[in-house]
């Protein structure tokens, strides 16, 4: 529908025909009114957030917090989020040069990319990738390197960098995401090293997506920063920590020569962020410091994963190991329909079951499919009762 409006006028940028609406959220909207659909398509958080979060927002509206703020957000925001970076990951960040507050990370990444981008200037995402990556870079007029790492276990490699940078001249930044969404996928220090040695001395600005850095189950988050410091704006937020994408608080952090005129593009299009919003989030991020309101939820999402892998290992799906965010993402087994996309809407049709295709997420995500386990026990557990019922059904062997 929309795609049919834009191309019925003249009235918008013709780059607006190149930028397709979120394959996860076309899906999603396709299947939602289905009677009895149990849907694991949408990465949002399940938990509520947390009361004395909660409590923070209202005090601030109670208080007549109502004003514009600055377009970086409130000192006390900033110096919260700086505390958490360096008492989390050991990045350190001076509250007032170095730290943005964003309308969640997608705000962020917007910014950046206008800051950065003149026309066809190109960007490398390694794929599958969250699709906002590759239409917010052709909305700001570049052009999107779509590098397919699916036969590396999902990362990249310093190969596939240095074949890049060999071919292409006009490569501005690489959309890093650690933990990965679509795939779980965690980067070690060791591949963040080998990556950064490429990187280091080149005119390649790493935007480096951690917004699910604290939901890591097997080991301890590592930034890009630690390698990179000069070259790397880190994106992170609330957003996934602490169950909050409601609210729209995102941070960017950064050396003061990149955060100041990603500052000044970003105050052009958000003004201020919202007083309320960042009350919470500072509550948010000083509360991290002891950790428990996240680890809670870490804990349930760690047992939800676990029962994921453990019920499709069974029924014969392979997947990216999932370390990190609230994904899995599977191969779907050679005895069933390797058509990812029909796979998808047989499942819907048969088993009311929904779950995103891996094609949605670019090249390298053919014959996969998502789930998200930010979801009840008891929906994950009628969840692979469906699935299995499915495969039985369908296998044909
Ligand atoms: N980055 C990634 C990798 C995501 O998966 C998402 C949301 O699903 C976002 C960014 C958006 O984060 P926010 O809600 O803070 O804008």
């Amino acid at each position: 529908m929309i795609e049919k409006n834009i191309e019925a006028n003249n009235l918008f940028a013709s780059v607006l025909s190149d930028v397709k609406p979120s394959p996860i959220h076309a899906f999603d909207e396709k299947v939602s009114d289905l009677p009895n659909i149990l849907k694991l398509t949408i990465g949002e958080p399940d938990f509520s957030v947390p009361e004395h979060i909660k409590q923070a927002a209202v005090a601030a509206i109670l208080a007549d917090d109502s004003h514009y703020s600055v377009s970086a957000g409130t000192k006390q925001l900033r110096q919260a989020a700086s505390h958490f970076l360096a008492d989390r990951y050991d990045l350190h960040y001076d509250a007032d040069t170095e730290i943005l507050t964003t309308i969640g990370a997608t705000e962020g990444l917007y910014a950046i990319l206008s800051a950065i981008l003149d026309e066809n200037d190109e960007v490398i995402i390694p794929t599958p990738a969250y699709p906002v990556y590759a239409a917010m870079t052709r909305l700001n007029k570049g052009n999107p390197l779509l590098v397919d790492i699916s036969q590396d276990n999902f990362i990249l490699t310093p190969d596939h960098l240095r074949a890049i940078l060999a071919n292409h001249t006009h490569v501005k930044a690489l959309i890093l995401t650690n933990p990965s969404n679509p795939t779980g996928v965690t980067y070690s220090a060791e591949a963040l090293s080998d990556l950064a040695d490429v990187l280091r001395g080149t005119d390649v600005l790493v935007i480096s997506d951690e917004i699910y850095s604290e939901l890591r189950y097997d080991d301890q988050h590592v930034s890009m920063a630690t390698f990179l410091p000069d070259q790397t704006l880190v994106i992170n937020g609330v957003s996934k920590s602490h169950a909050m994408t409601g609210y729209r608080i995102g941070i960017i952090a950064g050396p003061a020569a990149l955060i100041t005129p990603v500052n000044m593009v970003h105050s052009f299009i958000i003004m201020t962020p919202s007083n309320p919003a960042m009350a919470a989030a500072t509550e948010a991020f000083d509360s991290s410091l002891s950790a428990s309101d996240t680890e809670k939820m870490k804990n349930a999402y760690r047992e939800r994963r676990d029962l994921l892998v453990s019920k499709m290992t069974a029924l014969g799906f392979e997947m990216a190991t999932p370390s990190g965010a609230f994904y899995i993402f599977a191969k779907i087994p050679e005895n069933l329909n390797q058509d990812d996309v029909a796979f998808a809407y047989d499942l819907v049709d048969q088993e009311k079951l929904a779950v995103v295709p891996g094609s949605g997420f670019g090249p390298g995500g053919e014959g996969y499919i998502r789930l998200s386990y930010a979801a009840s026990m008891a929906m994950l557990t009628d969840a692979m009762a469906r699935l299995s019922s499915y495969c039985e059904n369908n296998s044909a062997t």
